[in-house]
């Protein structure tokens, strides 16, 4: 199967500063991320804020450098692309933002604003660029005299179908969405995703969608990847995931969001996330997980392939046979024992 994007082990590193006289310290915003999405596909990145979704987003739409790892666009490397490929690859992958009242300039015409990637990446004449521009809306359920208006004559949704149009004038083969809907009415919602569906179909486009909120996944993604500090806590079809997570923290995540958890234990998140300066030895997620043991605050999970997903937990198996058991009373117990009891 042909994908449009190949990622393998991406990570970024960023330095900060802590005060005069202190070295600067490492913070690991991305540990290492893999997968692949192909055309007419979505893999949608979940997780609280601060878990390095947006930086994973950032780099895939090449604002950002990777600190290490590899990423393919369209089967060139993106990190260091070859010379002569750097137009070819901006093409390829475009953003749409969460906030669409922030993304248009009020000052342009929509028209204007559609054809800026035309006039910036192609040579196209003045009149085909604003052809092009009208056609898109019409593709967006807008209309074409629309060209003539500025961004506050437009709904908050209206303005997210613009952002989309946007991003679709240079007819590239991967979005990268950051929460391009939590920012609109929940009615709203349903249709610009309706939309973002209709045109992948159409155009074969694929989608690269972060989010916090699992209700929207599940409605339009095919893939999941479940993100907790950094790393993956657990990757694959979004059937499988949402049916019987092996992840406590996916069971966590889908038992906060109404009308999505599964019927298993419900699993409520306690504390706040740890600081990615300071992340926990072990397994990441020890010091929040009804589950940890001894083992887990010692030696750090490696994601595997259970069941069809990769899951980061030490028990994975044990949850995919006996499910969530009662959290255990006492440490150095396995869930499946806690079960058993
Ligand atoms: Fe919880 Fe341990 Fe699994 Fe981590 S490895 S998710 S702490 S049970």
């Amino acid at each position: 199967m042909s994908v449009v994007v190949e990622a393998q082990d991406l990570r970024q590193v960023y330095r900060v500063r802590r005060g005069l006289f202190k070295p600067p310290a490492q913070l690991q915003a991305v540990g290492g991320i893999s997968f692949s999405i192909a055309p007419g596909r979505t893999l949608a990145v979940v997780g609280e804020s601060g878990c390095g979704k947006s930086t994973l987003a950032r780099m895939v739409s090449l604002i950002e450098k990777p600190t290490d790892g590899r990423l393919l666009l369209d089967g060139i490397d993106a990190v260091q692309p070859p010379s002569g490929e750097r137009r070819h690859l901006r093409r390829s992958v475009q953003l749409v933002f969460q906030n669409p009242y922030a993304s248009l300039n009020p000052r342009k015409k929509i028209g204007s604003v559609l054809e800026a990637p035309l006039a910036i990446n192609t040579d196209l004449p003045a009149a085909e660029r604003a052809d092009r521009a009208r056609e898109m809306l019409a593709q967006v359920g807008l209309r074409p005299e629309h060209a003539n208006r500025y961004p506050h004559m437009f709904s908050g949704g209206q303005r997210q179908r613009i952002a989309i149009a946007r991003a679709l004038m240079l007819q590239p083969k991967l979005l990268v969405a950051d929460e391009p809907v939590s920012a609109l009415d929940v009615s709203i919602q349903a249709q610009v995703l309706n939309l973002l569906a209709d045109l992948q179909a159409k155009y074969q486009l694929a989608y690269l969608f972060i989010s916090h909120d699992l209700a929207v996944v599940r409605h339009i993604a095919h893939d999941v990847l479940v993100m907790y500090l950094g790393l993956v806590m657990e990757q694959g079809p979004r059937d499988k995931l949402f049916a019987q997570p092996l992840h406590p923290y996916t069971q966590a995540l889908l038992a906060s969001t109404p009308g999505v958890g599964s019927r298993q234990r419900r699993i409520v998140l306690q504390g706040e996330l740890p600081s990615p300066l300071a992340p926990p030895a072990g397994c990441v997620f020890s010091t929040r997980c009804p589950y940890a043991v001894e083992r887990c605050r010692a030696e750090r999970p490696e994601a595997r392939l259970v069941d069809e997903r990769r899951v980061a937990c030490h028990f994975a198996d044990d949850f995919l046979r006996s499910g969530f058991p009662a959290p255990r009373a006492s440490d150095n117990q396995t869930p499946s024992a806690a079960a058993a009891r």
